[in-house]
């Protein structure tokens, strides 16, 4: 059986991620450990961190997530915004080891329509920053984005792995992404061509989650807009074809989607994605 897990809310106290986590059954969980939208670190201290950890011993979930704040753009021409960015990553990575994360999962940013290429050089000196003042231990997670951002394409993520050949280096695939960014996932002929190419320009193992989330938008439509399981149209056929893929069913399926009572990930979509699984 996949795992199947959620991003959570930690809102009131990290350590009450796993209790969301466990009231909707998921089995791993993804978190923001600062405002999304916001610049700021926290300083998370020894209490804050033993509460967490106490609570992750008993309940017992993983692997566990963070994800990125959503200002980080690793080809910015702002030199403050740019250092900033770098800034937030190495801290959220020593903030993994402290919370035994798996590693912060986030967007590459824009190319400003220039394309990939473009930005490709500024992208790998500014990874390779990161890499240099992070944990040994902590992954360092690239999402593919929905198609007009870096990482629209697989070859463009692979591009990174391949050339600054570091091992924390990891991708997670999000489907609505995907979808959105053309690749087809309501049949097995499109899904073949994902893991295909992820196969050939990634290597399955360097992919360490699967962001598991239905479309609003059309296939190719370049738009990040999740939808419920089987609301959208990507549709449950794909999702389970994708679940029960060989090369992808070792994999932690992890939802962002926004629940059927509009309050995030739920045991609704959990479950739906379960039943799915044979
Ligand atoms: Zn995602």
């Amino acid at each position: 059986m996949p795992l199947i897990g959620a991003h959570v809310s930690t809102a009131g106290g990290l350590d009450l991620s796993l209790d969301r986590a466990l009231e909707i059954s998921a089995d791993c969980t993804q978190i923001f450990l600062s405002p999304p939208q916001q610049w700021r670190t926290v300083d998370y201290d020894d209490e804050v961190v033993n509460k967490y950890l106490t609570k992750l011993e008993k309940i017992n979930i993983g692997p566990n997530f963070v994800h990125g704040i959503y200002l980080i753009n690793l080809a910015s021409e702002n030199p403050e915004n740019l250092q900033k960015a770098i800034d937030w990553l190495i801290w959220s990575q020593k903030t993994c080891r402290k919370l035994h994360l798996t590693g912060t999962n986030f967007h590459l940013g824009s190319h400003k329509g220039n394309g990939f290429t473009s930005v490709q050089k500024l992208v790998e000196d500014n990874l390779a920053k990161i890499l240099t003042n992070s944990p040994d231990d902590v992954d360092l997670i690239l999402e593919n984005s929905a198609g007009n951002a870096i990482g629209g394409k697989i070859i463009e993520l692979g591009a990174l792995i391949k050339n600054l050949k570091d091992r924390r280096l990891k991708v997670c695939i999000d489907t609505q992404h995907a979808f959105a960014s053309g690749y087809d996932l309501r049949d097995k002929e499109g899904i073949k061509r994902l893991v295909d190419e992820i196969a050939q320009e990634i290597g399955i193992k360097n992919v360490v989650m699967i962001h598991t989330n239905d479309s609003k938008m059309e296939l190719g439509s370049g738009r990040d807009r999740h939808e419920n399981i089987g609301e959208g149209l990507i549709g449950k056929n794909g999702f389970e074809l994708l679940l029960n893929h060989p090369q992808l069913k070792h994999l932690p399926f992890v939802l962002e989607v926004p629940g059927f009572s509009q309050t995030g990930p739920d045991q609704q979509n959990i479950d739906l994605l379960r039943s799915l699984v044979h």
